[in-house]
């Protein structure tokens, strides 16, 4: 690993005035100057020092925001809106209460991530902006189109981890598990750019899939902090449940994970639901077939297995991977299920 500048920043003004280059633009960068001088953001750390010992990535600086007191908190807007700072880790939306008590769905699927240590260092804003595990992208000696190369070469090699939906060009999973529940929340992020000004973009609208960007997975701009991420107030009757399903019993991200929330009416009907898939598209796929099946009905075995199958209508798995549609089809079975208390 090349040695690096280090700057912890003690506020946002400070990490603002750093002056940052997206990991993405930086990657896609041919080498020379810009590539060796860039000023990078860590959070945790996790992804960041993954991508260096790799030898993908050899910042100039690394500039620190753990130090940023503001980036840490949960709290409840007036009106009931959560908002999480960026520097939140997986472990305190985990066991946060008000976290597990209105939007259960985050609190497992953050809590089912990686392992305790991971989770403990590993914060919601790196989460969602670390870059894809896709072999040939993590391999310094595969030049693929993700990387400013002419090809894929997922969709001819070893692809069983990959895309079964949306591969334009490139065939990965989008790597954050939190990200699959928060856009079933229909959650937005706060970002600040280099001069102080802040947007507020669905997270839905923030993610990029290749057919959009096919260098970068989010709409991060140089220089932008992500601050907080915005999850709005629960309507009555909002359950939700999440599940993965691994290649092993261990530590690693999901073959395929789920996230339903279901607004329930008195009388038992579904008057909205949100159908997520993660590790299912360059995105957090938004099954609208399921969401559609389940509008109006009350959920059982029947409805559940009925937006089950609408889920993976459309599914186009690579020569390695059709595995996965059985797994998501009992997954959103199951998750709905959950969701609805009859699990
Ligand atoms: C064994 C293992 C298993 C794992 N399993 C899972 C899993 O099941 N599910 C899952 O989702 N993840 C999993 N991960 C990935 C892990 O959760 C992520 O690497 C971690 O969440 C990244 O967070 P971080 O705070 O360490 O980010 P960092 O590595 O510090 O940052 C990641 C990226 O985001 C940028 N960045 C960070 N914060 C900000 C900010 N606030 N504003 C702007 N840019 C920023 C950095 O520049 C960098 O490009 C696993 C990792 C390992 C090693
Ligand atoms: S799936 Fe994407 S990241 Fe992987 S080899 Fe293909 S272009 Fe590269």
């Amino acid at each position: 690993m090349k040695g690096f500048a280090w700057t912890s920043a003690p506020d946002l003004a400070a990490a603002l005035r750093a002056g940052s280059a997206t990991v993405a633009a930086t990657m896609a960068a041919a080498p020379g100057p810009a590539a060796a001088n860039a000023v990078i953001l860590k959070a945790g750390g996790i992804d960041l020092l993954d991508l260096m010992k790799e030898g993908l990535l050899a910042p100039q600086r690394i500039v620190n925001l753990r130090g940023i007191p503001e980036l840490g908190r949960i709290a409840e807007e007036p009106g009931g809106a959560l908002r999480i700072g960026a520097m939140v880790t997986l472990a305190q939306l985990a066991g946060d209460p008000l976290i597990r008590a209105r939007y259960g769905a985050l609190a497992q699927a953050a809590g089912g991530s990686a392992s305790p240590q991971i989770r403990h260092v590993a914060t919601l804003g790196g989460n969602l902006l670390q870059r894809p595990r896709c072999w040939y992208f993590r391999s310094i000696h595969h030049d693929c189109a993700r990387k400013g190369g002419r090809q894929c070469f997922a969709f001819m090699g070893e692809n069983q981890y990959h895309a079964i939906f949306g591969q334009y060009g490139c065939a990965i999973v989008h790597p954050s598990t939190a990200a699959t529940a928060l856009v079933a929340f229909d959650a937005s992020v706060e970002l600040v750019g280099a001069r102080g000004a802040r947007r507020t973009v669905a997270l839905e609208n923030f993610l990029l899939g290749p057919e959009v960007d096919l260098q970068r997975e989010n709409a991060l701009a140089p220089g932008e902090i992500l601050t907080a991420v915005l999850l709005p107030a629960p309507k009555p009757g909002v359950r939700s449940f999440h599940l993965r399903q691994g290649e092993l019993d261990s530590f690693d991200w999901p073959i395929a994970d789920v996230a339903v929330v279901l607004e329930l009416g008195r009388d038992g009907a579904c008057r909205r639901a949100g159908v997520v898939l993660g590790a299912a598209a360059p995105v957090p796929y938004r099954a609208r077939g399921a969401e559609s099946a389940l509008a109006g009905q009350r959920i059982a075995e029947g409805t559940a297995r009925s937006a089950a199958i609408a889920a993976l209508a459309g599914a186009t798995p690579l020569a390695k991977n059709a595995y996965k549609v059985p797994v998501f089809e009992a997954l959103v079975r199951r998750a709905i299920l959950g969701a609805a208390g009859q699990a």
